[in-house]
């Protein structure tokens, strides 16, 4: 450290359960040994004082604070300093009080709740002789200006030692340090704020010394440690200089003020000191380049800057780097005069190295997406320019095609459909992006308009699929021959084979990987491949076909009566069913983010980007690994962005019904007497024919049927990552970022899922069984525990309609009745029971010990026809909703022949 910090006390921070989980486990498992040496390792690096916390659901705070406590009276190379007790608990601090021997801090008091509980807690301080660190919170919140942490630290400074007689050299102003560069304009001043209030309040409250929590003035780089040491040794500098007496710090996380690189600490510094209006743009575009870089020098980073502008160009779209783009863009914009030459000349040649890459497996996606940013900023900066020329170039398009994309009517997932445009994007394609939940009629309206070469149609849930056919049949109507390209997670190439192509005379083509999507366009449109490849598909359809048939002949189903006298059964008068302590609706208007966090799989975040693998392997993945630690930390930003500026509002609701089975239904009741039916859940049974003894399972059979006598239970949940995060990734959509967009999208469906998991989670505790489970719901996750939880090791299910064991997406109706699941958070449902905003989760809950999941499979028109008659729907409008599943010629089709 350098000598600038020479008078500061540093407060050690890794004896806190809250803020080390390493610590938090060594308490649980009782390992006080281990504990003693984090207390003394701390001591030996240099902190003056070690603060102690053991705030945590699990723990006997009490219990837990006096033991250790007295550990350390043991220790003389660790309680030559000071303790701090740390606890948001009052009977925690006082039992601390009790143990510490000589002085100890106590952390914290303020007047949240008011003078007089204040000046209680204040008096119990004095009396045992402790100093205290008082938070500049008052009835009103948390002091963010410097006025407002003056005026709180000027009034409890003067009712301590007015009214308590506090000794002012024993009290500690904590004013707050908070995060900044957030993004936010309001936070940008957050540290001049504290800054001048260090030095406001030691000239005001004369003797009483001042801390803070120094990691979070850097919260929103989390996972870039190169800027956030540089941030708190330069934050350090400045506050030390306006009086700064102390603070909790990572010894560790602290690079010296004078090594840091100067330009590097000039960045940090406008950030710091709110210098300019872009510091937080800058540091940020800069933050990219050092990140992971570990201790790369400005020279090595910046020598891109000397290469010509052509070359300056590439590198920038290569590398993703928004920081120089206009300048560049404009240096070349006088060098060859035309906007337009421009784009077509280095733009171009840039993002064809790009499109290059990329094809070789040598860039992966979340990168081109990055570059698709450079691109668009520079497409943005020479806008106006080409405006002014406008007449000039009418009539001129060099694209390499128009692509219309769309994602189908009754659907609204759009992160594949996104990333699949900005590939095209980069490889001088026009897309026209119609969004999502758009009809047959406007898409081939639009595709006319804009003179589409090929249409592209997304779906994610099943009954897209017929849309999809919808759509390729009106094509074929109108005469279209454009290519059509399909794509979205429930198409594959079995079904566009089979059930799309054969209704559209021009090419019918299955694309699921965006970096395959340029490869097939290009193919379709170019005059010398076109033809070979047409043929090509075609063989591969005929064939896809044929192997369709084949499997279809060899599929043996067993008759509906037959299924269910093998079904999977138990012996239900022995059979555990546990009471649920809550019935009936339950709402979560409000679950906080930091908490579904935790709960977070981040695998399928990864591939979403393509990135190949599980998390947290992936991150050291030999061909991945580098893109998903960037793609990684992108997130953790975006995360950390979310919480501090509070843009997502996670919500859900959720209960648990008296329910008895009653053949393949399953009736919810209003209550345990079980008089009156509320809802009536319809269920699916495998047909497919097994072997013996195998039994032919049907989510209805794991709840206790109604003749057994017992009341039993089933709950339905719905739970969304809300809209308003939805619109804020398209805010950054409409800015030509796409990068940030798809990150956040990504991240809502994380969100979402991670909020299902934790509903489950309290859900199970309710139920009673949950309980058993050794963890609660707002702890913080251990990987142990996260990895029972993502692998779904608990005992019950939460199956989802539109998924395998239940396969009907119109049973959301009924969950969405049963839960007045509209009303109560705000998702729709569209007319293919999609659920709207697309970052939402539901399901049911099955709590059976044995509940698990199944594939229903294929069903015969028995099956169907009893479904249809329970349901009391026509029998067209079942097989319609069922269609892929149906192992026979279904009868509208029939009805279309005989017609
Ligand atoms: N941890 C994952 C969870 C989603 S996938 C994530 O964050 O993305 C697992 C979920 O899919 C299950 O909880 C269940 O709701 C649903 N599911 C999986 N298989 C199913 C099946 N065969 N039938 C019904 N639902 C199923």
């Amino acid at each position: 450290m350098s000598s600038t910090f020479s008078n500061f006390l540093m407060v050690g921070e890794r004896t806190n359960v809250t803020g080390s989980p390493r610590f938090r486990k060594m308490i649980q498992e009782e390992r006080y040994e281990d504990a003693l040496a984090v207390a003394r390792q701390q001591v030996e690096n240099g902190a003056g004082v070690i603060d102690v916390n053991f705030d945590e659901g699990m723990l006997d705070g009490v219990a837990c604070m006096r033991h250790f406590l007295n550990l350390v009276a043991g220790e003389p190379d660790i309680c030559k300093v000071p303790i701090m007790i740390d606890s948001s608990k009052w009977e925690v601090i006082e039992a601390g009080l009790q143990c510490v021997q000589g002085k100890s801090i106590v952390n914290s008091i303020s007047l949240k709740e008011g003078e007089e509980k204040f000046l209680q807690q204040a008096k119990l301080c004095r009396r045992y002789g402790a100093a205290i660190i008082v938070m500049a919170f008052d009835e009103k919140g948390q002091a963010a200006t410097k006025d407002d942490k003056v005026r709180i630290a000027e009034r409890a400074y003067r009712l301590l030692t007015e009214r308590v007689g506090f000794p002012p050299e024993d009290i500690i102003f904590d004013l707050n340090i908070l995060t900044v560069a957030t993004g936010m304009e309001e936070h940008n001043n957050y540290a001049v704020d504290f800054i001048e209030g260090v030095r406001e309040t030691k000239a005001r409250c004369p003797h009483a010394l001042t801390s803070g929590g120094v990691s979070n003035i850097s919260f929103s780089f989390r996972g870039n440690n190169v800027v956030r040491e540089a941030m708190h040794s330069c934050f350090l500098y400045h506050a030390c200089g306006a009086g700064l007496d102390m603070g909790i710090v990572n010894a560790g996380m602290l690079e010296v003020y004078d090594d840091i690189e100067p330009k590097l600490r000039d960045m940090v510094e406008d950030v710091l000191l709110n210098r300019r209006e872009d510091a937080t743009e800058r540091l940020i575009a800069y933050a990219e380049e050092v990140k992971g870089s570990g201790q790369k020098k400005e020279a090595e980073t910046l020598a891109w800057r000397e290469e010509p502008v052509e070359q300056r160009l590439e590198h920038a779209l290569v590398k993703g780097i928004t920081q120089f783009v206009d300048e560049d863009t404009e240096e070349v914009r006088h060098k060859l005069g035309r906007p337009l030459d421009v784009i077509e000349g280095p733009l171009m040649d840039g993002m064809k190295v790009v499109g290059k890459l990329f094809g070789e497996g040598k860039m992966f996606l979340p990168q081109v997406v990055k570059s698709a940013r450079v691109m668009k900023k520079a497409v943005a900066y020479l806008l106006p320019f080409m405006e002014e020329e406008k007449q000039q170039n009418a009539g001129q398009s060099s694209s390499a095609g128009t692509f219309l994309i769309a994602t189908v009517k009754g659907d609204v997932h759009d992160i594949g459909k996104n990333i699949v445009a900005v590939v095209l994007g980069c490889n001088n394609y026009e897309v026209i992006d119609l969004g999502v939940m758009v009809d047959c009629e406007t898409i081939l309206r639009k595709a006319e308009e804009h003179n589409a070469d090929i249409i592209g149609l997304s779906g994610l849930i099943t009954p897209s699929l017929d849309e999809m056919i919808y759509n390729a049949q009106e094509m074929e109507k109108r005469g279209l021959r454009t290519p059509l390209l399909i794509g979205g997670a429930t198409t594959s190439k079995t079904h566009t084979a089979v059930k799309m192509a054969p209704h559209y005379a021009g090419p019918t083509v299955h694309v699921t990987d965006a970096s395959l999507v340029v490869g097939v366009c290009n193919q379709l449109l170019n005059p010398k491949t076109a033809a070979a490849y047409r043929e090509e598909v075609d063989a591969a359809h005929e064939k896809a076909r044929r192997a369709f048939a084949a499997g279809q002949e060899k599929t043996v189903l067993v008759s509906l009566e037959d299924a269910r006298a093998e079904r999977w059964d138990c012996d239900w008068d022995k059979a555990r069913i546990d009471t649920p302590e809550k019935l009936g609706r339950q709402l979560f208007p409000e679950i906080p983010v930091e908490t579904v966090a935790r709960y977070i799989d981040w695998s399928p975040f990864f591939w979403t980007w393509e990135l190949k693998g599980r998390y947290p392997g992936i991150l050291e993945h030999k061909k991945y690994g580098e893109q998903a630690r960037e793609v990684f930390a992108e997130a953790q930003k975006v995360l950390a962005d979310i919480i501090a500026n509070d843009r997502a509002h996670l919500r859900g609701v959720l209960g648990l019904w008296p329910a008895n089975r009653v053949g393949d239904d399953v009736e919810l009741y209003a209550d345990a007497s079980r008089s009156e039916v509320v809802e009536t859940f319809h269920f699916l049974r495998q047909q497919k024919a097994k072997e013996e003894g195998t039994p032919y399972f049907c989510l209805a059979d794991f709840v206790a049927p109604k003749e057994s006598g017992r009341v039993d239970y089933l709950g339905g949940f719905a739970v969304t990552a809300g809209p308003e995060i939805e619109e804020w990734a398209l805010s950054y959509k409409e800015k030509g970022d796409d990068y940030t967009a798809i990150v956040i999208q990504a991240l809502a469906d994380r969100l979402a899922e991670a909020t299902a998991e934790y509903c489950h989670k309290v859900v199970r505790d309710q139920w009673g069984y949950g309980r058993e489970e050794e963890f609660d719901a707002e702890e913080k996750l251990d990987d142990k525990h996260l990895d029972f939880l993502i692998s779904e090791h608990y005992r019950g299910i939460r199956p989802a309609a539109g998924y395998p064991a239940c396969p009907d997406h119109t049973e959301k109706a009924t969950l969405w009745r049963l839960l007045d699941a509209e009303a109560k958070t705000g998702i729709g449902l569209t007319s293919s029971y999609a659920m709207n905003p697309p970052s939402s989760v539901s399901g049911l809950y099955l709590g059976h010990q044995e509940a698990r999941y199944f594939h229903v499979g294929k069903l015969d028109r028995d099956q169907v026809e009893d479904y249809a008659a329970r349901k009391d729907l026509p029998l067209v409008e079942a097989e319609k909703w069922l269609g892929s599943l149906l192992a026979y010629e279904p009868s509208r089709v029939q009805k279309a022949v005989a017609a």
